[in-house]
């Protein structure tokens, strides 16, 4: 890997991770409690209606399986950004291996090598 690769991948994982803290944004809060996010949970002010309450319902449940999918998404960019700062970037998690470039620019917050995430 030489060191305009390595530029370019902190970059790589610099966008994905506004994209990432954005994306997560939308559908939860920062919980200052944990350093964590909460899903945001669904408006019930005002008169509802049954099925009003069956729809919000709904976007909470929604928001929560997004909200999972997104924050294991944004730690696998802040760990594989940290492993940028320590040198072990770029290594498969399984097997050892030197991850090929090609996947890193594709996917740079692969953990794994394609036959040990396949
Ligand atoms: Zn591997």
């Amino acid at each position: 890997m030489t060191s305009q690769d390595l530029e370019k991948l902190t970059q790589l994982l610099k966008e994905e991770e506004i994209l990432a803290r954005k994306e997560l944004g939308e559908v939860a809060v920062a919980d200052p409690a944990s350093g964590g996010f909460q899903p945001i949970p669904a408006d019930y002010e005002g008169d509802v209606r049954e099925d009003d309450i069956a729809r919000e319902a709904t976007i909470t449940e929604t928001n929560t399986a997004l909200e999972q999918e997104l924050k294991h998404h944004l730690e696998a960019i802040l760990k594989a950004q940290e492993k940028l700062k320590t040198g072990h970037y770029g290594i498969c998690e399984k097997c050892g291996v030197e991850i090929p470039i090609e996947r890193l620019l594709a996917m740079p917050m692969a953990q794994f090598c394609i036959d040990c995430a396949g």
